[in-house]
């Protein structure tokens, strides 16, 4: 059993499939026809019985009609009309009270050598026997003609229903090997329909496994079953690998990029320090103040970068009360930046804003900073709430350096700095509206950007309500 089992698991799911849907068949098959088999051969026996019954009785009353005076000399002259009432295949045999054979119709089957007992001859009964190896129905009936007593005895082969019961045995086997042949072929055939896409989902895997998520090839099924479910979902799924694949590659070649200018700066630094630095203090202060100056921009931007990587859920209930979110950035940047002034205002019926307080916070303090950062006067930062509806819209205006028309498109671009050289000294690493416009997308905000330069730049954010979502 063990063994079946385990031959069965190496076989394929096609192999299976066939092997299981023959087995069914050949057994329903097996069943039906084992029933329609016995219960042919019940009704056939039946009739046969009958028969030979009605042909005994039949006789019988041939010698009842022929009256009482009737010799059975008269019978034995003339044996033409019982030939016409026994079957051809019948014998008749008519014994006398000694059992000494007196007539006898037709010459089929031998009598058999055990001769019947009264019982049997009163109860006219029906013996199924087999004489010389042929099946027969004996039927005994008691006989009298005029002062002949006797009995009779009936002798019906059954070889037309072992011949009938044989050919259907012969049909039934040529049906059922047909069937057996013919569900295999389909059932091997669907097997393979069916197995079809799954195949190429195997192929597409191996591909992706052996030439990389780059090598993918999209699979297309149209159909709306469970397979073509599986199969949207490995091709979303291919789709989502390859972005967080991208990502990571962005992910790294933006970080190995942005890293080697510290480093470097940090590098010169360290051997300026070994070859001469050692014994002037003006060069060892220098140095180590700027390599510390560069190892607090490495982690800024590593945890920039970490930030920009990093691929939160949107969070479907979340909610930020917009009012708390300014006040906080407000309080912490003139804890920071104390010559910066700022003019708050709310208009509208307060509601909060569908987004995670953090996610606001970070995009209200980027352009905030930025604001206070790109900024050549005494910065001044206005921070307006509109509450309608649906939205919230924010109004964050500076009275900055400005940015030209032909930037702004790009300063959401990963480290896009529009005069990188004017602006290391302040500082920025090029991802913070980065950062900012990931985090709007995430939860559709929209931010567009007005600015003229040298008289200040205003970004204008729609939030969602909270109660409208997306
Ligand atoms: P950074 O970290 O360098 O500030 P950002 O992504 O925040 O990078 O901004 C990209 C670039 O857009 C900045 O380098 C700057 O040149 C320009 N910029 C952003 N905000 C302002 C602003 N309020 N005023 C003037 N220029 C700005």
């Amino acid at each position: 059993m063990n063994k079946i089992k385990q031959k069965i698991s190496q076989l394929s799911i096609k192999q299976k499939w066939t092997f299981v849907s023959a087995l069914t068949i050949i057994v329903s098959y097996a069943l039906i026809s084992g029933m329609v088999y016995i219960a042919m051969n019940n009704w056939l026996i039946n009739d046969e019985e009958r028969n030979a019954t009605t042909i005994a009785q039949d006789v019988q009353s041939f010698f009842l009609e022929e009256g009482a005076f009737i010799t059975i000399q008269d019978i034995q002259n003339n044996t033409s009309l019982m030939n016409m009432i026994v079957d051809r295949n019948q014998t008749v045999r008519i014994y006398n009270q000694d059992q000494i054979e007196i007539i006898r119709i037709n010459d089929t089957v031998e009598s058999p050598k055990e001769k019947p007992s009264l019982q049997n001859i009163i109860k006219g009964q029906v013996l199924r026997k087999k004489i010389n190896g042929q099946d027969v129905f004996i039927v005994y009936s008691p006989i009298k003609i005029g002062a002949f007593t006797g009995y009779m005895e009936l002798i019906h082969p059954l070889d037309t229903f072992h011949s009938l019961m044989k050919y259907m045995l012969t049909l039934l086997s040529i049906l059922g090997i047909g069937a057996v042949i013919l569900a295999s072929t389909l059932s091997s055939y669907i097997a393979s329909l069916l197995l079809k896409p799954i195949n190429h989902l195997r192929n597409s895997m191996a591909q992706v496994r052996d030439s990389g998520i780059e090598q993918k090839v999209m699979l297309t099924y149209d159909t709306n079953d469970e397979i073509g479910d599986l199969i949207q979902m490995y091709n979303e799924m291919l789709a989502e690998l390859q972005m967080s694949f991208n990502r990571q590659q962005q992910f790294v070649q933006d970080a190995s990029h942005e890293l080697r200018t510290p480093i470097q700066a940090i590098e010169g630094h360290l051997s300026l320090l070994n070859r001469w630095g050692k014994s002037d203090p003006t060069i060892l202060n220098e140095s180590i103040k700027t390599s510390l100056a560069e190892v607090a921009r490495m982690k800024q931007l590593m945890e920039e970068l970490l930030l920009l990587a990093k691929n939160d859920p949107v969070n479907k209930e979340a909610k930020a009360d917009v009012h708390a979110v300014i006040q906080q950035v407000v309080e912490e940047q003139k804890f920071v930046y104390p010559q910066v002034t700022f003019d708050v205002s709310f208009i509208g019926e307060v509601k909060n804003a569908f987004v995670t307080t953090e996610a606001l916070t970070q995009i209200i303090r980027n352009i905030v900073e930025n604001g206070i950062r790109y900024n050549e006067q005494k910065p001044n930062i206005q921070i307006k709430t509109t509450y309608f509806e649906d939205i919230i819209e924010l109004d964050i205006t500076d009275n900055g350096i400005g940015i030209e028309k032909q930037h702004i498109p790009f300063v959401f671009d990963r480290f896009y700095r529009v005069d990188a050289s004017r602006h290391t000294e302040r500082g920025g690493t090029g991802l913070g509206l980065s950062i900012t416009k990931m985090l709007a997308d995430k939860y559709n905000i929209d931010i567009s950007i007005q600015s003229d330069i040298k008289i200040g730049t205003s970004f204008k954010l729609k939030i969602l309500a909270e109660n409208t979502k997306f």
